[in-house]
């Protein structure tokens, strides 16, 4: 268990001042600028070395993604923007972080502006956080009151200027190319890559997209070293992260916790354990609503975090916890989940215009049991034309559920559909052919 010294967030759940005064009590913006002073290398190579994968769900490593920019700023200006659109089923850290310890955030954008050369830096904030974006535009006046934004700011010698941008509540605009397509003021449609953003990024300039929580553990990643950060977790999967944990749990939260924390450990000390004792388990969607969900046997000993969970063919995404108890209808919850991406599609791609309408209406009937068996192995076969076929990765997100049930839950399909069919009589299935 993460000992509270190591902990980042201390006012994760709003219990102390949010303001200026209480982040300063708390560490925050102490030392900016001589961080900045270190300069851009040292800065990136820090964050290479604390090994920080961002947090939003790609697991990309931030201190190389941030080293993509161009090292000399040319005629383009170099844009930071912080991707705030959290809107994956399940997911609700970055709202806390925002709400409760927002200059962990803003100054975050500070130092890691000046890493990549930017003197701008958006923040893009889903459509429907409304209290969230009031408190962050708070904490961002008062930081240019304080001198810690804008000319000079924080005393660092860089100029730096943060503006909150309120999205229209579109789940696609947390693609980051899409997202700069919104913020450019266009419709929320994500790019073709190549060019990807560091290159050709907002307005066509370079920029750098990276979630709320990888910016807001920079600063006290610089401040207290990267071997303090990478001595957390383990190699490859190191440091802090924000877990929240939802559904079938006697407390459901979110939590800050050592990286590759096993599963049943996180549950029990923080949410109470499974609703009805860990024998009443049945599955867990790891990562948000798009990795595929895990049947409660893999679940026990299950270390959280990316690599493990990917050679299980899951995720850790964006730590989002969905527990699933035996009074789950299983096959119903993610045809609910098909519906949700059926519905998000921008629809500028067939496969995921066309597949996420016809997975959801076929698995939509698999809950009904109005299926014939043979259509499992079809559903099967299109979710596998649908993923990485697609311009941007919703059409994963769409198929993954999709093959997660029928990996682990293919005999709970087949049974419904016999006992559909031995209710109904062989009419319908004939129907369905
Ligand atoms: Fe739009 Fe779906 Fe294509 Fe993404 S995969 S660009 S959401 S149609």
């Amino acid at each position: 268990m993460l000992a509270d010294k190591d902990r980042i967030f201390t006012n994760l759940y709003g219990r102390g001042d949010w303001g200026l005064k209480g982040a300063m009590a708390r560490g925050a913006w102490d030392g900016t600028a001589k961080i900045i002073a270190r300069g851009r290398d040292a800065i990136i190579d820090e964050m290479k070395a604390s090994g920080l994968r961002g947090r939003g769900g790609a697991g990309f490593p931030t201190g190389l993604k941030w080293s993509f920019m161009p090292k000399e700023i040319g005629e383009r200006p170099h844009y930071l923007v912080v991707n705030a659109d959290e809107s994956e089923p399940g997911t609700c850290k970055d709202r806390d972080i925002m709400r409760h310890d927002p200059h962990l955030l803003i100054e975050g954008c500070l130092i890691a502006g000046f890493a990549m050369g930017a003197h701008a830096g958006y923040i893009y904030v889903r459509g429907e956080f409304i209290r969230e974006r009031e408190r962050l535009q708070a904490a961002i006046d008062q930081a240019y009151e304080a001198g810690l934004l804008g000319k000079n700011a924080a005393k660092s010698g860089w100029d730096f200027d943060l503006y909150v941008h309120h999205g229209a509540g579109a789940y696609i605009c947390g693609e980051e190319t899409a997202l700069l397509e919104s913020l450019e003021g266009k419709k929320g449609m994500p790019r073709m890559k190549p060019p990807f953003p560091a290159n050709m990024g907002l307005y066509g300039c370079p920029t750098t997209v990276n979630n709320v929580e990888s910016i807001a553990v920079a600063p006290d990643i610089l401040r207290r070293g990267a071997s303090w950060f990478s001595g957390l977790g383990k190699p490859g999967n190191t440091g802090t992260k924000l877990f929240c944990i939802s559904g079938h749990v006697e407390r459901p939260c979110t939590v800050e916790e050592e990286m590759g924390i096993p599963l049943r450990e996180l549950l029990e000390k923080h949410c109470g354990g499974v609703r009805g004792g860990w024998k009443n388990l049945l599955a867990v969607i790891p990562g948000g609503s798009s990795v595929p969900c895990l049947p409660a046997d893999v679940c026990g000993d299950l270390p959280m975090d990316f690599d493990t969970l990917r050679n299980l063919k899951s995720g850790l995404g964006t730590a989002a916890v969905i527990v699933m108890d035996k009074s789950t209808d299983i096959v119903r919850a993610i045809a609910r989940i098909s519906y949700f991406y059926k519905h998000e599609s921008c629809g500028q791609c067939t496969p995921c215009r066309e597949g996420t309408g016809w997975m959801w209406r076929v698995v939509d009937r698999m809950a009904r049991g109005e299926a014939h068996k043979r259509e499992i192995d079809m559903l099967l076969e299109v979710s596998h034309q649908v993923e990485g076929h697609t311009i941007c990765a919703l059409g994963d997100a769409a198929a993954w559920p999709i093959q997660g049930l029928i990996r682990h839950f293919r005999p709970e399909i087949e049974r419904r559909i016999d006992s559909y069919t031995a209710n109904a009589g062989a009419a319908p299935l004939a129907a369905a052919e």
